[in-house]
Parts: C-alpha cells; structure tokens; sequence
C-alpha cells in the first residue's frame, strides 16, 4: 500500500521548516523529508532581519531566535585593509534590530517549533522524481537504507534549494545551478582586534 500525506515539504532549510512548522500549527497533514543524515553545522546564512523577528514572535521563537544570537549595530567594508563603506542599523522606534543568527541556529529554533506542533523532519531521505496523476503526486524517495519509497501527496512543495530537484524535474524553470563566485563565511568572536569589528557587535 502506497504512504500518503497532504503536504509533501522537500528541505529542511529555513524555508521548508518554517512552512513545515507553520501548516502543523494549522493542524495540515504534513511530512518534510531532507536529504542529510542530520541538521548540519556550515554557516550559511549569518542573520535575520527586524520582520523575520516580527514573524517569530508570532511564531513564538522570538526569545531563543535572540537568546542564540548577537544584536548587529552597523556595518564596515574593508578593502586592501582599508575601511570604504559604512553603515549603521538603527533601532529607534523598531520593536526589533538586525540579529546576526548562523543559519543552523535559526534551523534549531525552527525545528523546536516544527516539534512542538507535533512535526518532525525525516533525515536521510531524497526526493528522486515525481509524477502527476489527476489531484495526486507520487513523490519517490530513496531512504538511508537504500529503500525507494513511493509517498503520495496532494502538494509538493519545493523548499530544495540552488539546485533544486523539484524545480529540475518542473521542465527545467528556473533550474538554478549556483553563482561562481569566490566567497568566505567564518564565525569568530566579537573580541576580535580590530576597533571597528569590536563597534559592530553589541549583546
Ligand atoms: C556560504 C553561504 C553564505 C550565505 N550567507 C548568507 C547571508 O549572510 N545571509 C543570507 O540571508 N543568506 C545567505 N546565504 C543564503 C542562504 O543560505 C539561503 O538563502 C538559504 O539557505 C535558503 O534557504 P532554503 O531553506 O531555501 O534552502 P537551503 O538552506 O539550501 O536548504 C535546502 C535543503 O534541501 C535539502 N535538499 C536538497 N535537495 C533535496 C532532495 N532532492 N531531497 C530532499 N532534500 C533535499 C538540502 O539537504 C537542504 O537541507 C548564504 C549561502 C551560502 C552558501
């Protein structure tokens, strides 16, 4: 006998654990698969700003989203070691600033949730393809164990990502594939010697 759900979320990032976390709450047949064995740890995105805090506030993560994270005062650019741009986030009159908050916090966070709501994400399942067939969707997905499943859904969701299965398998729109584009990501500690990293970074 073919798995059924409603909601068929594919990813676990920010994206499909806050749909995830918001249709359990709305009390919607949901399953959210992702591919990794287990939530990673690679710093991704490095903040979230004053109206994702509004929306966790009503999600009712908004203390442990700022609990795990560092209010963020302004921004410096440095080029060959010298400042050539700078910017201040005020706060005036805003119930919330600019949170810098490693994206695997805010995954964390998002997952807590997504389990108080009774949800949960399976690990180590990949969407493979997926068919239509009049109001029905049959998603196949390969498990840790090396099992093909088939589970059928009346929505699929898409929350994969840059290179996104569900987009490829959607005729190839707006397929993705990444930008070549040198970049580094690194968390360090607001002690850092320079005066202006010590002005950016206030608890
Ligand atoms: C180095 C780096 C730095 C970044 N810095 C910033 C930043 O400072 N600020 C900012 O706002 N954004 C930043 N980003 C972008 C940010 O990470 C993305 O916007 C964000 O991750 C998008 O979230 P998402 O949930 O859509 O997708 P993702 O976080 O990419 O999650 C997609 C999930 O889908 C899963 N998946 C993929 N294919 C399948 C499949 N076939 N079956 C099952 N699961 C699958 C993956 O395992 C993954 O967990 C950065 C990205 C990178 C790479």
């Amino acid at each position: 006998m073919i798995d059924t759900t409603d909601v068929l979320i594919v990813g676990a990032g920010p994206v499909g654990l806050m749909l995830a976390a918001e249709l359990k709450r709305d009390r919607v047949n949901v399953r959210l698969i992702d591919a990794h064995e287990e939530r990673t740890f690679f710093v991704k995105a490095l903040g979230v700003t004053a109206r994702t805090l509004e929306i966790f506030e009503d999600l009712g993560i908004v203390r442990e989203a700022i609990d795990a994270g560092v209010w963020l005062t302004g921004a410096e650019t440095f080029q060959d070691g010298a400042p050539v741009f700078s910017a201040q986030f005020p706060r005036e009159g805003m119930p919330y600033g600019a949170l810098s908050l490693a994206q695997f916090e805010t995954e964390r966070v998002l997952e807590a949730a997504l389990a108080r709501h009774g949800g949960h994400v399976e690990y180590g399942a990949t969407l493979v393809d997926f068919a239509e067939s009049g109001d029905a969707i049959d998603a196949r997905i390969q498990h840790a164990d090396g099992e093909l499943r088939t589970l059928r859904c009346r929505w699929l969701v898409g929350c994969d990502g840059a290179r996104s299965t569900v987009r490829r398998h959607l005729n190839g729109r707006r397929a993705g594939g990444g930008i070549r584009r040198t970049c580094a990501a690194a968390r360090g500690s607001p002690r850092a010697r320079s005066p202006y990293a010590r002005r950016l970074y206030r608890r």
